[in-house]
């Protein structure tokens, strides 16, 4: 069994240590003694839509999603909706979270058109969430940091992810926290956000493998480093918020 994961724009969408969901997953998947091939999209390369199992999309400044937004603008937005509807799975952090969705509005700038895979939409709020976000899923708890002007609201085909216990998670007023669509997963939650998160990274692996292998069950792996982390930050978000 092998898995393909393609990093959408890391030289202008990855950062706050974003790389490391990468990391996690092709790790997560080698303890499993999958086969793992990664690799890059960037403005101006062609995004085949037939290779990737999960796309990792990280998070940028406005600037770089101007120049991003501008790239899934043509070809390689068609591929990436091509890919999304045959099965392909993403998770997407902040900036890559918001241009997944149908704008993000940043502060006195024009739109900056997303992909609409997503039902979201984002527009610069006059506060900027800066934190740890602490929030509850239905799968376990959600543990990172935050740091974006963008507030996004969710439109009716899109769930939120988490409902935010610590922090400001989507837009500060609604508590929720990211979004997920089909096998689409959107988070506020830097960090990076998998490696302390492993049931997220785990549920992002079983859709993408199910992509080409049909319906996977992954191998239990010993979390008992990632859970003791995920606490630990966990605490710490609650006493010094
Ligand atoms: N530029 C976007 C914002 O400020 C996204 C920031 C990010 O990806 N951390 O909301």
């Amino acid at each position: 069994m092998d898995l393909r994961i393609c990093h959408l724009y890391p030289d202008l969408m990855c950062i706050y240590g974003d790389r490391g969901n990468v990391i996690t997953l092709a790790r997560r998947a080698r303890w499993r003694g999958i086969e793992v091939e990664e690799r890059a999209l960037n403005a101006g390369d062609a995004l085949d839509p037939a290779w990737a199992d999960l796309y990792f999309f990280g998070g940028g400044q406005d600037q770089g999603q101007d120049v991003v937004s501008r790239d899934l603008d043509g070809p390689n937005g068609d591929a990436l909706r091509r890919a999304f509807a045959s099965g392909a799975s993403a998770l997407a952090v902040c900036g890559g979270y918001q241009l997944l969705g149908h704008e993000y509005l940043p502060a006195g700038g024009p739109p900056i058109p997303g992909l609409g895979a997503i039902d979201v939409t984002t527009r610069a709020g006059k506060v900027r969430f800066v934190g740890n976000l602490l929030a509850q899923a239905a799968q376990g708890t959600l543990i990172g940091f935050e740091n974006h002007s963008g507030h996004t609201y969710l439109g009716p085909k899109a769930k939120p992810l988490a409902t935010v216990l610590v922090g400001r998670g989507n837009n500060g007023e609604d508590e929720t926290e990211g979004a997920v669509q089909g096998r689409i997963v959107g988070t506020y939650c830097h960090g990076s956000v998998l490696p302390k998160n492993p049931w997220l990274a785990d549920m992002l692996l079983a859709w993408a493998l199910e992509r080409r292998h049909g319906p996977v069950t992954l191998a239990p792996l010993d979390d008992g480093e990632e859970l003791a982390a995920q606490q630990a930050a966990a605490e710490v978000a609650r006493t010094r918020p």
